[in-house]
């Protein structure tokens, strides 16, 4: 029998640790990304270099490939949705079309009766005068956000006015919530109602950036089931299939609040290739392909740290101990903020 061959669009860590997930289960890989250099193309079978829009291009890769998924929420639905008339491509466009752009996202989120951060959709400055009861907040750009890019903490009209920030762009305006902790939730589902839900994992941030995550998280038993139950049903609602998480809030009041949902494999759960029986990277894998569901099992509790700009130097040398796993992404360049690496340390 012929291999299966799993197109992935994006050529970052996320795809990278994709394509090495589908290598062991002995499925091709084809990576398309607008990205010359990009390093998952030293994990897959076969790179395909194009801009995401430039259709003949897709067409190319689609037509190579059996099933098509994703590392990254922010390629054109058109661009999806064209190449879903031929060929699958799994999660659906349509749960994309909804999470890559902040408002419809939250908006949502709201409809299933799921706490969220207090939000206004912003077209001008002159809008958030009236908006006080908002401020503190964030601004953040309804759409191409990631690791903090596009957001503006507000403290008051002050701040608005010192920043220059380019208003032709859509923007929602975010309480700031009093944080206690961030945890996410990863689930992989596979069809109506079948899915393996991963335990909450706790994410530290540094400015704006994941800086680490540790299972088990220390949160209480109301907060676990509740973060679980809106995952699931959040999935079970998109009709989605594949592994996503969900990035939840926990305020000083032991409040819950989805902050946001990523339609594809996550940083926060780069723990699960070495604390989990099947990582969220092979159980993508595994739905996207219609592979057999195996039910979850821990091995051991652990922590992950991202290896940030030049953090990556010193572990490039270091020897570690057996509980330790070092990820190198083998970026061609070391740069500010870049995520380079990532280190998980299993609990002995
Ligand atoms: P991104 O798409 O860049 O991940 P997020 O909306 O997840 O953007 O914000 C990044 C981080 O900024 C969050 O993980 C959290 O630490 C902080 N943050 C964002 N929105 C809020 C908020 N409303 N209140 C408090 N902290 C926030
Ligand atoms: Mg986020």
């Amino acid at each position: 029998m012929s291999k299966l061959t799993l197109g992935i669009i994006g050529g970052g860590q996320l795809g990278s640790m994709l394509a090495a997930a589908a290598n062991k289960l002995e499925i091709k890989t084809i990576i398309f990304c607008d990205d010359f250099d990009a390093p998952a193309q030293k994990f897959s079978d076969e790179f395909i270099y194009g801009n995401y829009d430039d259709q003949n291009k897709i067409n190319e890769f689609a037509n190579k490939t059996d099933v098509i998924t994703f590392e990254f929420e922010n390629i054109p639905y058109k661009t999806l949705n064209e190449i879903n008339k031929f060929k699958p491509v799994l999660p659906k466009p349509s749960v994309n079309r909804i999470i890559q752009h902040r408002l419809t996202e939250k908006d949502f989120i709201n409809k299933l009766n799921i706490r969220t951060t207090q939000y206004v959709s912003i077209k001008n400055k002159s809008q958030i005068n009236a908006l006080q009861d908002l401020l503190p907040g964030i601004l953040k750009t309804t759409t191409l956000g990631y690791d903090g890019k596009g957001q503006y903490t507000i403290n008051s009209m002050d701040d608005l006015n010192i920043l220059n920030i380019d208003f032709s762009k859509g923007y929602v305006l975010e309480k700031l919530i009093k944080l206690k902790k961030e945890i996410s939730i990863i689930i992989t589902r596979f069809s109506n109602k079948k899915y393996e839900v991963y335990e909450p994992i706790e994410n530290v941030h540094e400015d704006k950036i994941l800086k680490h995550s540790t299972i088990p998280a220390d949160i209480n038993d109301k907060i676990l089931n509740q973060s679980k139950s809106w995952a699931i049903q959040i999935a079970e609602e998109l009709k989605y299939v594949g592994t996503l998480c969900v990035e939840f809030f926990i305020d000083r009041n032991e409040n819950l609040y989805v902050n946001e949902i990523a339609p594809r494999v996550h940083n926060s759960g780069h723990l699960t290739i070495n604390a989990y029986n099947v990582s969220q990277f092979e159980n993508h894998v595994r739905a996207v392909c219609k592979l057999r569901q195996i039910p979850l099992k821990k091995i051991s509790n652990a922590k992950m740290i991202n290896l940030i700009g030049d953090q990556i130097t010193v572990y490039r040398n270091k020897k570690f101990n057996p509980n330790e796993f070092f990820f190198d992404y083998l970026k061609k360049e070391i740069k500010n903020k870049r995520k380079m690496g990532h280190l998980t340390t299993l609990a002995k």
